[in-house]
């Protein structure tokens, strides 16, 4: 994709001033976000809600979203990423885990069963900001100043203001998912309130939350599905080439070398659509249930991060030679 490059350098220039801004006033920031989100759900709940039809089916299923949005919010808040020196985490046996459907077939530090996906050991290189020796698919945080394991990128949104890892990048891909559910059902429910709220339709307001609030929730919400939509489109997108954010711009760089000498590269982590999505979200067979996409359960990624699936006869990316791999060093000089 051209646009990969361009969409990634927005991304990490917002990050970085998110992350000024954040970093000086945290939190303030993390009471300002957790403010929005309780009034948002409070403007729906009594301005919007009320007037939907079939509440015995409405209901519930906006209180499962509001659900959802608070709760991985929350996981992708406290989670943290996971980093080099830490021991593979186990999963809790707290309610708020789900349980896995089957425990036949771990191999070491894997939690899902071949189950037809080849798995092999992580390749290993050492970081030359905090001289570790990391496995692929980790990178430096220069935020944090740590190796994260599957880095994704640094999060400045208040509040998470943390990586974004193997074991929180579900819950933020989830986390964004239901904003923007939530976001779009308030816009596209809420419009008419919108004009009562600004006194053009009639002037009766008869609602509990002041009508200045429920007007600048909705303007809120029609910006954050707007731009949390795209952001998401990307995540997806990559989701779907088995790729990070900092493996989609690397790979767009190897594709070019590869093409310039008449081969073509291919990324031995995508095993296809569908695969790629069951492993990322750690589902289907032998891994959880489907339910855990809707019901806002903590799940542990489908390894430990020291493991990786590789498409079939594939054991490294192809059309990529030995000592061309971008390291974050090259990606530092490219700011
Ligand atoms: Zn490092
Ligand atoms: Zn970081």
């Amino acid at each position: 994709m051209i646009c990969t490059r361009t969409v990634f350098r927005c991304f990490k220039t917002l990050e970085r001033w998110g992350n000024r801004i954040t970093g000086a006033a945290g939190p303030y920031f993390i009471a300002l976000a957790v403010f929005l989100i309780g009034s948002g759900i409070l403007c729906f709940f009594d301005v919007i809600a009320p007037s939907l039809s079939f509440p015995i089916v409405t209901m519930p299923a906006c209180i499962l979203v509001a659900v959802n949005l608070v709760m991985h919010y929350f996981y992708v808040c406290t989670i943290r990423p996971g980093f080099l020196d830490e021991p593979p985490r186990e999963a809790g046996t707290s309610f708020l885990w789900a349980q896995k459907r089957t425990k036949k077939g771990m191999l070491t530090g894997v939690r899902w069963s071949s189950g037809g996906i080849r798995i092999t050991q992580a390749t290993s290189t050492r970081c030359s900001r905090c001289n570790k020796i990391r496995q692929e698919r980790a990178h430096h945080c220069r935020i944090c100043n740590k190796c994260v394991l599957k880095y994704d990128h640094h999060c400045p949104t208040p509040g998470i203001n943390q990586c974004v890892g193997l074991h929180n990048e579900r819950h933020f891909v989830l986390f964004m998912v239901y904003l923007v559910i939530s976001t779009f059902c308030f816009s596209a429910l809420g419009y008419r309130q919108l004009f009562e709220s600004l006194g053009v339709m009639s002037d009766d307001w008869h609602y509990n939350v002041p009508e200045v609030m429920y007007a600048m929730i909705y303007i809120l919400s029609v910006v954050l599905c707007l731009a949390v939509g795209v952001m998401l489109a990307y995540h997806l997108w990559g989701i779907s080439s088995g790729e990070t954010s900092v493996e989609a711009q690397d790979h767009e760089e190897y594709r070019r070398k590869a093409r310039d000498r008449g081969e073509s590269f291919i990324n031995s982590y995508n095993l296809g659509i569908w695969k790629n999505a069951q492993l990322f979200f750690n589902v289907w067979e032998n891994g959880y249930p489907l339910y855990t996409l809707i019901l806002p359960f903590r799940i542990n990624p489908y390894t430990d991060g020291r493991s990786w699936a590789r498409r079939e006869g594939y054991d490294r990316h192809h059309g990529l030679r030995q000592g061309e791999e971008l390291t974050d060093q090259e990606d530092d000089e490219d700011d």
